[in-house]
């Protein structure tokens, strides 16, 4: 076997559905029978040519309506690099419109998830088209240092926001290099969002950040969502749901399994936390 097909198997299968939506919507219908909503994601990123973009849309567009077919509790999550901002703002604009009016019409919620801080300002700028029509999110990352000043505006225009620490390599000149400087600033804006914003999402599995999230809701009893990445801590998501809160799970599935799957190693390089997740049963 190669090596890249070792990885898949020993990794890759942890955190993603399959290779196909109905893949995604078997999974998601486990986590949906423990009060778990789900999020679902098509792999792949850094489109530069048009046909893969276009490829994409129609797949996120049966996707939607799968979802509404199925009946299952399931958003829908989207890379602005597969709409097309990497290749022309227009064509990510008009893309980013086409999905979210569908998903809008069938009662689906749209995520847009936030990649390099190259792209931030374009990323604001799609969301912000949509955000007076409801039903959509945007991802923010606690490690660049501009998020604060990002959040206080979009919040102030109704933004619903998934918080994130970030999973992309940056340079110390815009981003918190140190974990411990990324999660004061998590802390700090999550205090921000229960000051300022009824509903957002914490996403993240970093048992402090969600207890500091659990104590402020007894104060302010907003609408947080808690969210994890499919098999990451999936015991600890299904406490969470147990325990009466709103819960959903980030499901990847596609093909293009690669870059995904880097991200996810790099985060576990440290060994004792991948013992610790291959040694909890994850499967829901
Ligand atoms: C729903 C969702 C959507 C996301 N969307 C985006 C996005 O659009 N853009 C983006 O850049 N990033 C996104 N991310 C990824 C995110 O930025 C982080 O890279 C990822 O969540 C890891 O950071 P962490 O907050 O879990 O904390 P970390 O600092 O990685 O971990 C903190 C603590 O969590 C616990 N923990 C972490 N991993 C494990 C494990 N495997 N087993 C047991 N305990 C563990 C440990 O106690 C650890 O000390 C998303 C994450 C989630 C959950």
């Amino acid at each position: 076997m190669s090596i890249a097909g070792f990885t898949e198997k020993i990794f890759a299968g942890r955190w993603l559905a399959g290779a196909k939506i109905g893949d995604a919507i078997t999974v998601s219908k486990r986590f949906n029978r423990y009060g778990v909503g789900a999020s679902i994601n098509y792999l792949g990123e850094a489109f530069k040519e048009k046909q893969q973009v276009d490829a994409t849309v129609r797949v996120y567009l049966a996707l939607i309506r799968e979802i509404r077919r199925n009946r299952i509790n399931a958003s829908i999550s989207v890379k602005p690099s597969q709409l097309g901002l990497a290749i022309d703002g227009k064509l990510a604009a008009r893309n980013y419109s086409r999905v979210t009016e569908t998903a809008r019409k069938n009662g689906v919620f749209t995520w847009l998830d936030m990649e390099e801080h190259r792209t931030v300002d374009d990323t604001i700028k799609l969301y912000r088209s949509q955000v007076r029509k409801k039903m959509v999110g945007i991802c923010i990352q606690s490690y660049l240092k501009r998020s604060i000043d990002d959040i206080e505006r979009l919040v102030e225009r109704g933004a619903v926001i998934r918080l994130v620490k970030g999973a992309y390599q940056e340079s110390p000149r815009i981003a918190y290099r140190a974990r411990s400087d990324t999660t004061a600033n998590y802390s700090r804006i999550m205090e921000y969002l229960f000051r300022h914003s009824q509903r957002f999402m914490i996403a993240t599995h970093d048992p402090k950040m969600i207890g500091y999230a659990l104590e402020l809701n007894r104060s302010y009893r907003r609408e947080v969502t808690y969210a994890m990445l499919n098999g990451i801590r999936n015991k600890a998501l299904l406490r969470l749901a147990a325990a009466g809160n709103r819960t959903s799970v980030y499901i990847p599935f596609g093909e293009r399994w690669l870059a995904y799957t880097l991200r996810r190693l790099r985060e576990e390089s440290n060994l004792a936390l991948v013992a610790r997740s291959l040694f909890e049963n994850q499967r829901v």
